[in-house]
Order: structure tokens, then sequence, then C-alpha cells
């Protein structure tokens, strides 16, 4: 059976010329980056050149970028890393938006068992953390504040701009996860005026297991992964050649191509919406201002995961809430911290479209859901 993909949020796949590129670094330009001979300079020199494609593209110096194991690694990194950093200044206290990804809200869990102490920010019905609400907490002792560019589960864009101004006011340090947003938007890094920010190659069809944090120049974070001296000594471990080509190539090619792609996803979302529309009592969570691939829909009276089980069997893969949550029963944090009920959540899906569906596949999908919909209305 032919397989429609919705779901682009958790990942993408591989684009076969980004995989191309990668191949030669896993055969016979195999090296060590750390290995000063001929075939270590080859795997060397093409990290060099990763590094300074991205930080060419995204306006900073290649020695402000970091590559890691994934989004997750970084987000772990910049908020364990910063938070310490800031604590050597009596800076004691994080704050991070209630609708983070697990992997930055488990740092913060961590902090908070070694002594920090750490608050969340609420976010209004349409899922937008409110910049008063983030000058209501900020103290003295503020070292970090963590909001994350567009949420993973709903697509709302976070109003990081003037978040990390006010966070500057009190001297905390002001870090981004733009896992999501990277992917859609360009990653305004000087004009955002962040001092880190996080992205990860999955999400742009790039490889898994590559991920990046930028820091700034002069921003002292402190090392997470020791070992060798990978990164400029802050990161050990012998770098993945391969996924770091694979990560820059990708990065690359979805600049090159991203206003086309979301024209269309953007019409692929219209598509579907469109196709749905008969049904009665479904809503999309999350306000205006947000990514057009992810469509965050609450479907009264319907089990998420039953919804999400019947369209597999018809072949449409969607989620419920985020990727890492999908397999769990656990109710969405996102959408609790939105105002939803228990109930609420439990009758919410993530739809995430890519450059790559076609017209064809989402008037099939829109069918199935209503299909699927009105016969679990009907039996429930
Ligand atoms: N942050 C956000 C917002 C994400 O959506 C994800 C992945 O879904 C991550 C972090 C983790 O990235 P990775 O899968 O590369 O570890």
């Amino acid at each position: 059976m032919e397989r429609i993909y919705l779901d682009h949020a958790a990942t993408t796949p591989l684009d076969k010329k980004v995989l191309d590129k990668m191949m030669p670094y896993f055969t016979e330009n195999f090296g060590n980056a750390d290995s000063p001979h001929a075939i270590g300079r080859r795997a060397v020199n093409a990290v060099d050149d990763a590094r300074d494609r991205v930080a060419e593209r995204l306006g900073v110096k290649a020695n402000e970028l970091y590559f890691t194991s994934g989004g997750t690694e970084a987000d772990n990194w910049a908020i364990v890393g910063g938070a310490y950093a800031q604590k050597a200044k009596g800076k004691d206290h994080v704050i991070l938006s209630s609708i983070e990804h697990h992997a930055a809200l488990y740092a913060a869990e961590k902090l908070e068992k070694e002594g920090f102490s750490v608050t969340y920010l609420p976010v209004n019905d349409g899922g937008m953390v409110e910049v008063n609400a983030l000058q209501n907490v900020m103290t003295e002792r503020t070292g970090l504040v963590a909001v994350m560019a567009a949420n993973n589960e709903t697509g709302v864009l976070q109003p990081i701009e003037n978040l990390a101004k006010i966070a500057h006011e009190k001297g905390a340090l002001f870090f981004t996860d733009a896992v999501q947003a990277a992917p859609y938007i360009p990653l305004c890094i000087k004009q955002w005026g962040v001092d880190m920010l996080s992205f990860s190659s999955h999400k742009f069809y790039g490889p898994k297991g590559c991920g990046m944090l930028y820091v700034k120049s002069g921003v002292k974070i402190e090392r997470f992964i020791g070992g060798g001296e990978q990164e400029r000594g802050l990161r050990g471990g012998t770098t993945n050649v391969p996924t770091v080509v694979g990560f820059s190539e990708a990065f690359c090619k979805n600049l090159d191509t991203m206003d086309e792609s979301n024209e269309k996803i953007e019409r692929l979302s219209k598509l579907f919406l469109e196709g749905i529309s008969t049904l009665k009592g479904v809503t999309v969570n999350g306000g205006e201002k947000k990514l057009p691939a992810i469509l965050n829909l609450r479907v009264e009276g319907v089990n998420n995961v039953d919804l999400l089980y019947k369209l597999d069997l018809k072949g449409v893969c969607i989620a419920v809430g985020s990727a890492c949550a999908s397999a769990s029963v656990k109710p969405s944090h996102v959408l609790l911290a939105m105002g939803l009920t228990e109930k609420e959540t439990r009758e919410s899906v993530r739809i995430s479209f890519g450059k790559d569906n076609t017209e064809e596949e989402i008037r099939f999908a829109a069918a199935a859901f209503v299909e699927t919909v009105e016969n679990l209305r009907q039996f429930s």
C-alpha cells in the first residue's frame, strides 16, 4: 500500500541528493577528522567546509557553531551549560516557556534537582508566550531564558526578538530552540538577538543524528560532553562526518527552496481544511501566527489515538502531539498549557505537511479523515 506521510514535524525523508554528498564520507573518505594525516585531513576539510557554509548562510562566524548529535543534545547543552556558566555569576534562576520540547523540559528538571529555581512561563489560548509574562518573572538572579521559536505541536511562532530584549535587560542569556522553525523560516540570529539557538538536520530533509548549537561569541557555556577536544574543546566525541556533510547540504538546499516549498505547503494545508470542511466540531488549536506546515486539530468526540490508528490502516500517517509522546498516553503539555481540558487534548491530532506531498495525496487524506471521523463518532 502507498503511504501518505503527513508527519513531517516528526521527521522528513532524507533527500537523495543529500545522501549522495554524504556517501563518500562513509566509505573512501572515512577518516577521523582529528587525524593529522591525509585521510584525516579529507574529513576535517569536509567538516570545516560544512560549518563555513552554514555560518555564511546564517550570517554568523563559523566558530560560533557547534555540531551535536541532534536537537535534543543541543537543547540539553544550551540549557544546562548556559545555566551553570551563569551560576558562576550568582545567577541560579532559569525561565522556560511551558510549551518547550521535552528535550528542554528535561534539562530544566535536571537543573531544578541540582538546586536551580525554575519558572515556567504560561501561554495564551493561542499558544503564544506573552511578553509581559516574562517581564513579570525576571529577577536579578535570572541567568537564562529559553523560549522556542516555533512550537512542534501547534506550529505557533513565538515573539523571540522581544523576549530576548527583556532577558538581556536583566543580564540573562536567551536561548531559542529553532528545531521546528528552521525548515520554514530564515533563522534571523542577529535580528532576534539570541545568545544560543539549536536546530536539527532531520527536520529539513537531512540525516538524523546531527544537530547544531549556535553560541554567540563572548557567551560562556559549560562543556556538556567531555572526552576529546572536538568542537573547540566543548563537545567531545569523534565527529560524525557524513551527517555533518549532510546537515550543511540539506540546510543550504532547504534555504534555496524555502519560499517555493512554503507556498506549496500553505496551499496543501488549505486544501486539507477544505476537504474536511463538511465535518462539524473540528477546530484548529493555535492562533494565527504559525507555521502553515503544522495543523493541530481538535475533533470533538473522537479519541486521537483511535483516529491515528484507523487512518494508518488506510495508509495515512499523522501524529498525536509530538513524535516523542506519540506512543505514550500522556495528554499533551502544550495543549494543556493553552487551556484545553485533558479530554480535549485527547481529541487533538497533528497533521504536518511536506514539500513533496501532492494535491492528490491531500485530497485522499482529507476524504479518509472525514470517513474515519464519521465512523468513529457513529460507534462511540
Ligand atoms: N526541539 C523540538 C522543537 C523538536 O521538535 C525536536 C524533535 O522533534 C527536538 C527539539 C529534538 O530534536 P532531535 O530529534 O534532533 O533530537
